[in-house]
């Protein structure tokens, strides 16, 4: 599996990272591949190589854009004794915090960050017995995970939409001032906070299902149309992009201890009693069920039918991914060009 780290690399290359434009405009104006043809323009030839490959050759990029200082891995050496990666070619050393990997792709530096592609070796996807479910339509917390097993149930993430509204609100008083500079950033603090939650919770997550010998169980959402009504009851996320990176970090933190996620169709899941299977009432937190007099909250009920619902055979990844069509998301949610997740 291919991840890519950002790292911040504390250094100014706005200079380099100029001269790295005028080769990429040269690249796509004369369509060249070597770095001889660039040398007047004092670019390091090894990194120049790298930009000329990735405008030059594709006669459909037509403009640079983000221009990045590319490190093969070459150019790049790694002292694993002290976790520091050295860029000899710019006189860079990072700090590094990832965990064992099989290899440093390449490394782009940008105006703030170094983004480290690293191959990570993956552990082999265990056929598991039985599943954990895990809800994250949820009325106050971010998850609630159910195992059917042990009839165990963890509430993961209480101020998970306690941090929506709260910034929310402030986003909305400080446009109202027409702070927009304010507002972007106070987006920015917001983003940090919920990446670094949904960090613990997809580790937790993970930890549970290892410990539980189970796969991980969670709703496909990704073909729901919201209705009005749905929009009201989704109320930490469906629309928002933080939903969709605690899927991608569960996915990948499953992936290196090789547990199984799958998805299950939404459909009735917080309708349906988790005892007897009928359709109860859902009220808010409260689920009652009027056939067998099953009462839990919602959120439990919900993560119990998850857990024990059929596997959607039909489902493929594919369709999953389309999520990257929604304009809601972040780039930088969804992870770097190559296809590898983003983390920092
Ligand atoms: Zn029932």
């Amino acid at each position: 599996m291919i991840l890519t780290y950002k790292i911040k690399h504390n250094r100014d290359f706005s200079e380099e990272l100029q001269k790295a434009r005028k080769v990429a405009e040269f690249g796509i104006k004369h369509r060249t591949l070597s770095s001889k043809d660039v040398a007047h323009i004092g670019l390091k030839s090894m990194i120049s190589n790298q930009i000329l490959r990735k405008y030059a050759r594709n006669k459909k990029v037509k403009s640079v854009k983000n221009i990045k200082l590319t490190i093969p891995n070459q150019g790049i050496k790694i002292d694993a004794d002290k976790h520091i990666i050295r860029i000899p070619c710019v006189k860079l050393a990072l700090e590094y915090q990832f965990p064992e990997f099989e290899k440093i792709n390449q490394i782009e530096l940008g105006k703030t960050f170094a983004y480290v592609s690293v191959t990570i070796p993956e552990n082999d996807i265990q056929n598991p017995t039985n599943y954990v479910g895990v809800d994250r339509n949820t009325t106050g917390h971010i998850a609630t995970v159910a195992n059917p097993e042990t009839g165990k149930v963890w509430k993961l993430g209480k101020k998970g939409l306690h941090i929506h509204t709260k910034y929310k609100n402030i986003r909305k008083s400080l446009q109202k001032k027409g702070k927009y500079r304010k507002v972007k950033q106070i987006k920015d603090r917001e983003s940090r906070i919920v990446k670094d939650l949904n960090h613990k919770i997809s580790k937790k997550i993970v930890e549970i299902a290892v410990q539980n010998n189970s796969g991980i169980k969670l709703e496909d959402l990704t073909g729901i149309r919201q209705t009005a009504k749905q929009r009201k009851s989704f109320r930490y996320s469906l629309n928002s992009w933080s939903f969709y990176q605690l899927q991608q970090f569960i996915e990948y933190k499953a992936k290196l201890q090789g547990v199984e996620v799958v998805y299950i169709d939404p459909h009735y899941t917080s309708k349906s009693c988790s005892r007897c299977g009928l359709i109860g009432n859902r009220n808010g937190k409260h689920f009652k069920c009027p056939s067998c007099g099953h009462v839990d909250h919602a959120d439990i009920n919900a993560a119990f039918n998850i857990a024990v619902k059929d596997v959607n055979v039909d489902q493929s990844i594919e369709e999953r991914d389309s999520i990257e069509g929604n304009t809601d998301i972040p780039k930088e949610a969804l992870g770097s060009a190559d296809g590898s997740i983003l983390l920092s």
